[in-house]
């Protein structure tokens, strides 16, 4: 990865608009490239690279899941995980306005009344004070917080009679969500647990800390709270980054994340 790293910082080239880079995911290297363009990029831009990538790899790891005889269950139309927590990242609200604008004028008000009333339900339940203990770690507090959320049994505002209304432009959290078990066991009530596939590496994550370190602000809005955090950060929405700067931010993310993954990969060898 270091010698592709120092390819991409090769490739800065201001007449070069094809930035390539390689992924590393399973046992594959997957080789991609991004076309630059040579203008300042609002965030939301990032985004529909980003779902293009998190694709080829959740296509790369279901193909060596169908190689192992495994299946995935995950299909259009399949609603019944959307009840849970849905981080997402600024990039991806900012495109999710953009996305939510081209919806016709009764679906936008029905999907912003839908928020606005998730939005309440949240404000009505008290969030777990152990979240806020300083002895949990990261991905506990995640847990908690999506326990707590699991319970409420709150559809997804995004969820029009019984179907994503936005299933081409859904997060990247719903994107890597994937699972080879039954889709009962997605149910919030079923006391068994779904077999979630593991991501070798999750988009979603790399786009939220590239947004954070982009704008130093923070990484994940929760879904429902969309309409309020956008009323809230409108001037942020619209700023402008160098599109070197941008692509730049994200490709040294992700090969950070890759590293990472890499490095707890081999430490779980191992064991
Ligand atoms: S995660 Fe479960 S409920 Fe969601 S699409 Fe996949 S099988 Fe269906
Ligand atoms: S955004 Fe769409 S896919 Fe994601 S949880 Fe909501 S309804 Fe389901």
């Amino acid at each position: 990865m270091l010698d592709d790293r120092q390819g991409f910082t090769r490739s800065f080239d201001p007449n070069c608009t094809h930035i390539p880079f390689e992924v590393f995911v399973t046992d594959r290297i997957l080789h991609c490239s991004i076309r630059m363009v040579s203008r300042p990029v609002p965030l939301s831009e990032l985004v529909p690279m980003a779902c293009q990538l998190s694709q080829v790899i959740i296509e790369a790891t279901s193909r060596r899941i169908e190689e192992s005889d495994g299946r995935i269950a995950c299909r259009k139309g399949c609603a019944a995980c959307c009840s849970y927590l849905i981080p997402i990242s600024p990039a991806e609200a900012y495109h999710l306005r953009d996305e939510i604008f081209k919806l016709p004028q009764l679906e936008q008000k029905t999907l912003f009344r839908s928020c606005q009333h998730t939005t309440r339900q949240l404000v009505d339940h008290r969030i777990p004070d152990i979240l806020f203990s300083p002895t949990q770690e990261h991905e506990e507090r995640l847990e908690i917080l999506s326990d707590w959320y699991k319970v409420m049994n709150l559809p997804c505002p995004f969820l029009v009679n019984h179907a994503c209304c936005l299933y081409d432009s859904r997060p990247l959290a719903c994107r890597e969500y994937f699972v080879t078990s039954h889709p009962s066991l997605c149910r919030p009530e079923s006391t068994e647990k779904a077999t979630r596939v593991p991501m070798p590496l999750r988009i979603a994550e790399v786009l939220a800390e590239t947004c954070r370190i982009l704008e130093d602000g923070e990484t994940s809005i929760l879904l429902p709270l969309l309409p309020s955090f956008l009323q809230d950060n409108s001037r942020r929405s619209w700023a402008l980054y160098p599109a070197e700067q941008v692509v730049s931010t994200f490709l040294e993310t992700l090969n950070d994340y890759t590293q990472r993954n890499c490095m707890s990969g081999c430490d779980e060898s191992a064991k």
